[in-house]
């Protein structure tokens, strides 16, 4: 059985706008930082993996070195949206065209590949924004995370920022509905109602149960006991081994490092975490995977897949 490993690159901005902080709008980054740790880290393990590139990001020249070595070292680019906004589904058709477009051009530019998939910031999606990329002939879409916890992840977010009222009616639906859950957790093919359809790859969640075991959540039960996490990451595993799931699993560069290297976000859980020892179960959490799957990027495998269910998109956009 295969896994596939993707990272959502999430700049340093990104985070201190979701969270209310002044300064955002220059763009303050640690690509530089991070990019460099990752790609060693990654090198160590021996697995190419997929990074969904905010097209931001790739836009600003003083970024473009560092996001071509992802390419130059042999891992694959996504899409993850120009302005990362992660209540995508409010937007109109033509502004999420624009997104798309925008951030596919920036990330070509930036690194010389042209991303064929597309992760939706905050697993945000519509079926709008399905259809924009059929119509650019992507391969899939991979933004879905089907778990009956999102409003919950949606609270805890709120309560940790500094938000106004305002703010947060417009981001309500943030992070989606509790019916994310019912969504299937292996791949399958959106159906559009003109007969086209579209590869979906969901980042899974453990199967029956549908609760998260990404690095964030590894990361965080960890920090309470690094056996404890061995134990939920072993039995996530059992249970996709059980259902024939092959998983899709997810990172994030704050998975890997602490405040120690970005001070300014030490307001974001598990920052107290120093880097090294994030590294240190990241590894963990790789070595074990690796013994129960082969180890891919997303287009690989896109590639091993099929047959598929089918499914009609249900979920409207505002
Ligand atoms: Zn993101």
């Amino acid at each position: 059985m295969m896994a596939c490993i993707s990272l959502d690159l999430d700049d340093q901005w990104s985070y201190m706008k979701v969270h209310g902080d002044a300064g955002w709008e220059s763009f303050p980054s640690y690509l530089d930082v991070v990019i460099p740790i990752v790609l060693d880290v990654l090198d160590e393990l021996d697995i190419k993996i997929t990074f969904f590139i905010v097209g931001q990001d790739a836009a600003i020249e003083k970024n473009q070195n560092v996001l071509r070595t992802i390419v130059e070292r042999g891992h694959e680019v996504g899409n993850h949206s120009f302005h990362h906004e992660s209540w995508l589904q409010s937007y109109s058709k033509e502004k999420i065209e624009e997104e798309i477009i925008n951030a596919e051009e920036a990330i070509f530019q930036a690194t010389g590949q042209r991303p064929k998939s597309f992760r939706g910031p905050g697993f945000s999606w519509s079926n709008d924004l399905l259809m924009v990329l059929k119509k650019r002939k992507y391969i899939f879409d991979a933004s879905l995370l089907p778990t009956y916890i999102s409003p919950l992840m949606r609270q805890y977010y709120f309560w940790k920022s500094t938000l106004s009222k305002e703010e947060k009616e417009s981001r309500k639906e943030l992070f989606g509905s509790f019916k994310e859950g019912f969504y299937p957790l292996k791949p399958f093919l959106w159906q559009f109602n003109n007969n086209q359809e579209l590869l979906e790859i969901p980042v899974t969640t453990m199967p029956i149960l549908k609760l998260p075991f990404h690095q964030s959540y590894l990361l965080y039960i960890s920090n309470i006991s690094v056996g404890l996490m061995k134990l939920y990451l072993n039995f996530a595993i059992s249970m996709c081994k059980i259902t024939g799931t092959q998983p899709s699993f997810l990172l994030h560069p704050l998975d890997l490092i602490g405040a120690d290297h970005v001070p300014e976000l030490s307001f974001f859980p598990g920052m107290n975490i120093k880097s090294e020892q994030k590294l240190k179960v990241f590894k963990t959490a790789m070595q074990i995977l690796k013994k129960n799957f082969e180890l891919v990027n997303m287009s690989q495998f896109a590639d091993s897949l099929s047959p598929y269910k089918k499914l009609q998109p249900q979920r409207n956009s505002a």
